[in-house]
């Protein structure tokens, strides 16, 4: 049955000192090259089966004693052939998907290997200005960074980690149970060495062992123009660190824009209310109005009613992503005096004799119209 069988260490394509991580990454690597629902290779299924095997027996350190000891005949029956159909390679698999479908470091509990760093959130309130036109900012705040003095080992310069005796390294506790569809594998991370594998008998004195001291922390942040409220800008690999030499986490910043007391902004666009009194909508007039790019000279014609609009053309907010503005909407309100110089009652009365009642300027729109307009889309 050991006969024509290759050497398992040259299967993975591994030193016989692999540790239980070099093996993962070797053995994920090949099943996922040889996996026949991606190779479509003619001996893919076999090859695939054979690391799989190899895998089976070298992850346990059981087995893998065993089979140190006395070759293929050491674990046949249980890593060798006819034992390959069982469940005990669901959890092989398991890592195979997680790291398909972009799993992996997040959510899914890491059995092997020190764990990656948590993302942070950091609250940036912005002006409604530099929301507009982008900005470069610095902040500060404090996260666990990489211990210095250990490089993030978390054992003491000079001494060593030591391999976890619960486990033997592999960061996980296998065990196997009889169960009426077969034989399967139970596997749990490892307690004394949280899954890492492991242990520090001597524990780094700066940061107690955990490899990470905790850091004040100035970056610039590049806002770009045109962000809106409530977005979030990602900048990888500034969160905190992982602890023994885990892969940092990601910042995540996130905007909080300040409301301006005259613009208004919908999407791109920026609206404005403009006030104007009854004689100015009459007779028209000349009008400093704010913009983004501040003041302008506009003009009123004659015969302005309230709630018409003027659009200044590319006068809003930069497009996120591409090039252009929004535009710029004036929305103009005939504000009629709530009171009365005597000369002004006077002037009105005058203004009375000579005007009827109005009828409704065609463009002007009545509510119903513009209810109707909208739904015309
Ligand atoms: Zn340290
Ligand atoms: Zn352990």
């Amino acid at each position: 049955m050991a006969t024509g069988q290759r050497d398992y260490y040259e299967v993975l394509g591994v030193e016989r000192s692999a540790d239980a991580q070099e093996l993962k990454r070797a053995y994920r690597k090949l099943a996922m090259e040889y996996h026949p629902d991606r190779n479509g290779s003619e001996d893919a299924a076999e090859k695939f089966k054979e690391i799989n095997q190899a895998y089976e027996v070298l992850s346990d350190d059981q087995k893998r004693g065993a089979y140190d000891r006395f070759g293929h005949a050491g674990v046949d029956g249980t890593g060798g052939p006819g034992g390959f159909d069982g469940f005990s390679h669901f959890d092989g698999f398991g890592d195979i998907f997680e790291t398909f479908f972009g799993g992996g470091s997040r959510g899914g509990r890491r059995r092997r290997g020190p764990a990656r760093g948590a993302d942070l959130r950091y609250n940036m309130r912005l002006t409604f200005e530099e929301a507009v036109f982008g900005a470069e900012k610095e902040i500060e705040f404090q996260r666990q960074e990489r211990c210095a003095t250990c490089a993030g080992k978390g054992a003491e310069p000079g001494t060593e980690l030591a391999t976890c005796p619960e486990c033997n390294g592999a960061g996980e506790i296998r065990r196997s149970q009889q169960s009426i569809f077969g034989q399967f594998v139970n596997v749990t991370a490892c307690a004394r060495c949280s899954g890492e594998g492991r242990i520090v008998p001597n524990p780094c004195e700066e940061c107690r062992g955990t490899g990470r001291t905790r850091q004040t922390r100035k970056i610039a942040v590049k806002v770009p123009a045109g962000v809106d409220d409530g977005a979030q800008i990602r900048i990888s690999n500034e969160g905190e660190a992982g602890a023994r030499g885990g892969e940092q986490g990601n910042l995540y910043v996130v905007l909080n824009i300040a409301e301006h007391e005259r613009f208004q902004r919908v999407e791109d666009h920026i609206v404005l209310e403009l006030p104007i009194n009854v004689a100015q909508a009459a007779l028209g007039a000349e009008l400093n109005v704010p913009t983004l790019d501040g003041e302008v000279e506009m003009e009123i014609p004659a015969g302005t009613q309230s709630g018409e609009d003027f659009v200044l053309r590319g006068k809003g907010v930069p497009h996120l992503r591409g090039t252009g503005r929004g535009d710029m909407v004036i929305r103009v309100t005939v504000v009629v005096p709530e009171s009365l110089t005597d000369d002004q009652r006077g002037l009105l009365e005058q203004l009375a004799q000579t005007m009827g009642t109005p009828t409704l300027p065609k463009r002007n729109r009545g509510f119903f119209e513009r209810i109707r307009d909208a739904m015309a889309g």
